[in-house]
């Protein structure tokens, strides 16, 4: 039996028992906009560049502004909350701006 750990509150999720939810977080810098409306594929061989330079520890660091992605296990509970709040905005600024 495998079991799983909350990233965010760090509970145990057992995955017989309940679903665990994965997060891919994947930020990376707007290159230039007219090169990336002008041909999907050339903006993914760029991505996928950067992706293979990760392999060196040195240009992962100089890459690491350009390209980050992080995955996360979230319980169905903190899951609920992510996806109501990915950016950690606090909620009453959500409310306030709605009401505008
Ligand atoms: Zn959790």
């Amino acid at each position: 039996m495998i079991h799983y750990t909350c990233d965010c509150c760090k509970r145990k999720i057992d995955a017989d028992d309940e679903l665990r939810y994965i997060v891919r977080l994947e930020v990376y810098a707007a290159l230039d906009p007219s090169e990336e409306a002008d041909d999907d594929r050339d903006h993914l061989q760029e991505i996928q560049e950067v992706l293979e330079r990760l392999d060196d520890p040195q240009e992962a660091e100089a890459c690491s502004e350009v390209y980050h992605q992080q995955r996360f296990d979230l319980c169905s509970e903190c899951r609920d909350q992510y996806v109501q709040d990915p950016l950690g905005r606090p909620l009453t600024a959500q409310v306030n701006f709605s009401q505008n």
